[in-house]
């Protein structure tokens, strides 16, 4: 008979004992039942989504904080303090999640309808279900299981369960810029990788490029200049600079290649198209996915070389680079206590040795490695490519086992002084 791996300590086995398997599902169905769509025409958010944690946080005798972000849009901030914490010494470490979730879509061309919350066997379905509902499930729940466990812990618990990470990530930027970071000494963001530890996550950049030409008739092209041609000589360069990159960097081991996707292109950049007029603009968006290695501003100076070299070579042809947003690419050391507390108890709750993974995208996380430079660890319940998909679902023994390993990791990574 094979040796059955143990906990770190009787605490973190204790801790992981504490999870409550009913209530972890309850969570997640409650949560998955609110549509925290968040639609500015249709006048949805994340408000329900984010009372409802607040009011299971309040039952605990805790005091969570909801901060408006936007109209409707608040996040959730709760701490929860062993008696034995001293700020001077000890840690805080938070949970981070996420209450909104992307659009359902056709809900006809679901099996079944993405807000009945449906558990069939061990699977809860719906959308958010994965993405990160079960996640936001599996902290409350891991939580709920320190404070039974460990009331005298010499650590800190921050919850902080935002809005708009599908967006514009406004949720977690106000939460740093609002000083709730400051205190933080790690963070595990419960996005779902299949209970992998990921400790990379992809960087990514977006812009926008519009290309000004010379208007003019069809028929008398020499009279204008065509920003259609600018901007196709300047897609053909990002492939061959794309190229150039992937093959100094090679494949990463856990994020694959870097890339430079141009996703949308228009001419005339606005109003109606004629086919017999030259345009006068013309756009075209990019959608571009770095790896450790790159850097963000590097990229950005070649893009308005390669725009300088276009503009060279043609009369009164111009270039606007603008780059609305830049997520970078992050590295947590696998020697920080958090990586070690979690890989600590990983054996004993998930019965094998630790699974690593990367973050094909970018998350909360990102920000609060880039900003304020914490340790943060990707780990949560739910299959990396189900999320935005229809027919989205989670396994919930898999959200068990999330919160049992957020527990004990818990536990481990806030009994010892914060070096
Ligand atoms: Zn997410």
């Amino acid at each position: 008979m094979g040796q059955e791996p143990t906990f770190p300590t009787d605490l973190a086995r204790r801790a992981a004992e504490a999870v409550d398997e009913a209530r972890v599902r309850e969570l997640a169905q409650g949560l998955v039942r609110i549509r925290s769509v968040f639609d500015a025409e249709q006048g949805t958010n994340e408000t329900a989504a984010a009372e409802y944690v607040a009011e299971q946080l309040r039952a605990l005798g805790l005091d969570p904080v909801l901060e408006e972000v936007a109209p409707g849009r608040p996040n959730v901030i709760c701490d929860w303090t062993g008696t034995g914490f001293d700020p001077a010494r000890h840690r805080t470490l938070m949970f981070e999640g996420h209450t909104d979730v992307v659009t359902e879509g056709d809900p006809t061309k679901w099996r079944v309808p993405p807000f009945e919350g449906r558990i069939e066997g061990d699977v809860l379905h719906g959308r958010g279900s994965a993405d990160m509902k079960a996640g936001v499930a599996a902290s409350i729940a891991a939580l709920e299981a320190v404070m039974r466990v460990a009331p005298d812990l010499a650590g800190r618990i921050r919850l902080g369960i935002v809005v708009d990470e599908e967006g514009m990530m406004l949720g977690i930027k106000h939460f740093i810029e609002r000083g709730w970071a400051d205190e933080v000494s790690g963070a595990i963001v419960a996005e779902p990788e299949e209970n992998e530890i990921c400790l990379f996550q992809k960087g990514a950049m977006r812009v926008h490029v519009r290309v000004t030409g010379v208007m003019s008739h069809g028929a008398m092209p020499y009279a204008g200049v065509n920003p259609v041609r600018g901007l196709a000589d300047f897609v053909v360069a990002l492939r061959e600079f794309e190229k150039r990159e992937q093959e100094r960097l090679g494949e990463h081991e856990y994020l694959g290649l870097p890339w430079i996707t141009p996703t949308v292109t228009r001419a005339p950049a606005t109003g109606e198209a004629q086919l017999n007029v030259m345009p006068e603009m013309a756009y075209v968006a990019l959608d571009i996915r770095t790896v450790p290695g790159q850097s963000h501003d590097d990229i950005e100076a070649e893009l308005r070389a390669i725009a300088a070299r276009l503009e060279a070579g043609t009369d009164r042809l111009s270039f606007d680079i603008e780059v609305f947003e830049s997520r970078p690419w992050t590295e947590t050391a696998p020697d920080n206590p958090l990586v070690r507390a979690v890989e600590a108890v990983y054996p004993a709750v998930l019965g094998g040795p630790p699974r690593y993974g990367g973050v094909p995208g970018a998350t909360d996380g990102t920000f609060l490695w880039a900003w304020r430079d914490i340790p943060i660890v990707t780990i949560g319940p739910g299959d990396r490519e189900i999320p935005h998909q229809v027919d989205e679902f989670v396994r919930l023994p898999d959200t068990v086992d999330s919160a049992r390993l957020y527990a004990a990791a818990a536990v481990t990574y806030l009994s010892s002084d914060n070096e």
